[in-house]
């Protein structure tokens, strides 16, 4: 009998351990995907960098974490320096031409390495810490390319052990050259000119070229083009009740709104302040209003997030305009001031009509 009790009270106390270790499985898989969602949430090159050095050091506890980055044309650094207003590097970055000049054990790395700090291999990525005790080095790949790595330092030699199962490291550091290769590429296109900051769409200077472009196209393939501009009904009022940053904040979500119901074949442009412009090729004047519509409803429908305790349902007025390029004799320069007036004469009528309405060119 007392056999069997030992026994059942070693079971229950595997038990007991084994339920602690789910729950706290369970508890560290949920703040890991807190953590990989704040670095997806980054709104720019900057803030994706303070994200991962100082946000990750302060959600983890750790007190040293650094980024190395491969920028052997300084092009990351200086496409950093453009999204700051402080003329400095910032903290725990590290910039280096090649990752083989590191620690051998490091080019080959293609998951994390947990483990003991050692200077000889690891005072480049931490540089004067030598208090350190142990490590975890996350390489950052992409596209089979090492880009950087992340690296998390403690003074608790326990912390990061070879015995340590690395999967939830491995994810993170999936998410975080995700994250950076997305916030590179797009700081890349701001810096070409032709992109808005504020939503990552094309700017005015883009769309008029594209104009040009698109309208040569449908002269040369006998197409119509249909032009849809897009004001937000009353965007002053947001701005004046909850602030400039609040109204960037809605642009930008109004933006992803609009952007989900666009075709990959549509052109989406960044106008003006709260104006956007879509090119719709080949497309009938019929099938501009049914998309106008469910742009507007995609709008409507749900309020927008302005900050922590508001929302707001936000409504759009849009014009549009068409035309057969061939059917005109003037230079396409021409033809495109006309198409975008046409458009904002319409736009006009639907704000007259009473807003969050869609209205065309040739109608009353
Ligand atoms: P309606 O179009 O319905 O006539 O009213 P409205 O209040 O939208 O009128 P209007 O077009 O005159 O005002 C647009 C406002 O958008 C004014 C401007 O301060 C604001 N705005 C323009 N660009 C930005 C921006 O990038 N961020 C923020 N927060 N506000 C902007
Ligand atoms: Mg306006
Ligand atoms: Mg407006």
């Amino acid at each position: 009998m007392s056999e069997l009790q030992a026994e059942n009270k070693k079971l229950r106390e595997k038990l007991t351990v084994l339920t602690g270790e789910a729950e706290k499985n369970h508890t560290i898989r949920e703040r890991s995907q807190a953590r990989e969602l704040e670095l997806l949430q980054a709104e720019s090159l900057p803030d994706l960098m303070d994200r991962m050095v100082a946000g990750l050091a302060n959600s983890y506890g750790l007190s040293n974490v650094t980024l190395m980055l491969c920028d052997p044309h300084h092009e990351i650094r200086h496409l950093l320096m453009d999204g700051m207003d402080r003329d400095e590097d910032p903290a725990g970055i590290i910039y280096v031409d090649t990752m083989a000049a590191l620690a051998p054990q490091f080019t080959s790395l293609s998951r994390p390495w947990l483990g003991p700090y050692n200077a000889a291999d690891h005072q480049l990525v931490f540089p004067n810490s030598p208090h350190l005790k142990s490590v975890a080095l996350l390489p950052l790949i992409r596209q089979n390319r090492l880009m950087g790595s992340l690296n998390f330092g403690t003074t608790d030699a326990l912390r990061f052990t070879r015995q340590h199962g690395a999967d939830v490291l491995a994810h993170l550091a999936t998410i975080a050259s995700f994250a950076l290769e997305n916030m590179v590429n797009r700081a890349r296109l701001v810096r070409s000119g032709l992109t808005d900051v504020l939503t990552g769409w094309h700017n005015r200077r883009y769309l008029q070229d594209r104009l040009r472009e698109e309208l040569a196209r449908a002269r040369r393939d006998r197409l119509s083009l249909c032009c849809l501009l897009l004001d937000v009904d009353y965007f002053k009022r947001i701005n004046d009740q909850f602030g400039h940053l609040a109204g960037d904040r809605a642009l930008r979500e109004l933006a992803q709104r609009i952007e989900s119901q666009v075709r990959g074949s549509d052109m989406a442009a960044r106008y003006g302040g709260e104006e956007f412009v879509l090119l719709l090729p080949a497309t009938q004047v019929d099938d501009a209003v049914d998309l106008a519509n469910r742009i507007r409803a995609a709008v409507s429908e749900t309020p927008i997030t302005i900050d922590q305790h508001n929302a707001l349902t936000i409504t759009v007025s849009i014009g549009i305009s068409s035309c057969l390029p061939e059917e005109y004799e003037q230079d396409l320069k021409t033809v495109a001031e006309a198409l975008l007036a046409a458009a904002d004469v319409a736009m006009y009528k639907a704000k007259a009509a009473g807003r969050d309405c869609v209205k065309t060119a040739d109608e009353p």
